[in-house]
């Protein structure tokens, strides 16, 4: 049987190579790309449809808790595998924590890609997904 077309994500439309920030026009690593950051957690959960603050505390979406300290991309990409250009944009978080010297922030997002054809020419629905993140950051 011929092996399915892979369905790139995210940080795969964004980049070939792993742990690259964008900076404007050009992508640079990580410390390139924030200096003033000594020490970065990210915790992500990813769900499949939305959920409560209440329901996520359930070891089910617990045990799913992904932790990324420095070797983390612009993008963090979505599970689903019939999701087209799938994930959403840590950079974009962290670039506006840094320009206020957050330390701290929660939040959530529906994933920006699309259920659709391999290359993601015919777009069948939005995907569902959700990332609930808690970053935390300290400066030098
Ligand atoms: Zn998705």
């Amino acid at each position: 049987m011929a092996k399915k077309n892979h369905i790139p994500k995210a940080s795969e439309v964004f980049r070939n190579s792993e742990h690259f920030f964008s900076n404007l026009s050009s992508k640079v690593t990580f410390s390139e790309a924030f200096p003033e950051i000594n020490d970065i957690k990210v915790e992500v959960i990813e769900t499949s449809e939305p959920k409560t603050n209440e329901m996520l505390k359930e070891e089910k979406y617990q045990k799913n808790k992904v932790i990324y300290e420095k070797l983390i991309g612009e993008f963090i990409d979505c599970s689903n595998k019939f999701c087209y250009n799938g994930g959403f944009s840590i950079g974009e978080i962290i670039r506006e924590m840094v320009s206020i010297k957050q330390t701290l922030i929660e939040g959530h997002l529906k994933c920006q890609g699309y259920e659709g054809s391999a290359k993601g020419k015919r777009r069948y629905r939005s995907c569902v997904h959700c990332f609930y993140f808690h970053v935390e950051i300290k400066y030098k």
